[in-house]
């Protein structure tokens, strides 16, 4: 394992408190409240860890965490739980996104993100209307759901140079 210090540096500057997160215990209370901690447990052969995550970011292990599986980064969904219930206010959410980050900007993203991504950009949300729901939704008595602009969206995304990161 080598210690990437320009890598630890990035780490300590992107948390707003990098007075705090020098102070990780190794606590666990982040992995033993993370509700996709608990799930890949049980049902997958990876546990997600994000004690782990944070025990590498801050030692500057940046190999152990990119070359990992990808779920060792993309598994976190942002339910800001382990930031809540950590004893040391660390915000490991903001971590994880510099994380994230760093994975697209090295074309090293997994393939379901980029395809997440691509449905947003092409349909302007997450989960693109289906016949069956519609059907569902008629048969309900709910009302008609408005396609969003998704031209709008993608002229955002281009702004931003979002959608040449994703090619
Ligand atoms: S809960 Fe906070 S202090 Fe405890 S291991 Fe997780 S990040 Fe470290
Ligand atoms: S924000 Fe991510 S790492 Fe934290 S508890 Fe939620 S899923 Fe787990």
């Amino acid at each position: 394992m080598v210690m990437d210090f320009e890598f630890r540096k990035q780490v300590m500057d992107y948390h707003q408190g990098s007075e705090v997160i020098k102070y990780c215990y190794q606590c666990s209370r982040c992995t033993d409240n993370c509700p996709v901690s608990y799930v890949t447990d049980e049902f997958y052969s990876v546990k997600y860890n994000p004690r782990y995550n944070i025990l590498n970011a801050l030692l500057g292990y940046k190999d152990k965490i990119f070359s990992a599986d990808p779920l060792a980064i993309w598994g976190c969904t942002v339910c800001d739980t382990c930031d809540e219930v950590c004893p040391q206010k660390i915000e490991l959410t903001e971590v994880f996104t510099l994380l994230k980050n760093q994975s697209i900007a090295n074309g090293d993203g997994p393939d379901f993100i980029y395809q997440q991504a691509k449905t947003v950009i092409e349909n302007g949300k997450a989960i693109p209307m289906q016949s069956a729901i519609e059907r569902r939704r008629q048969q309900m008595g709910l009302p008609d759901i408005m396609a969003p602009n998704a031209d709008e969206l993608q002229s955002l995304m281009s702004n931003m140079g979002i959608d040449k990161k994703l090619k």
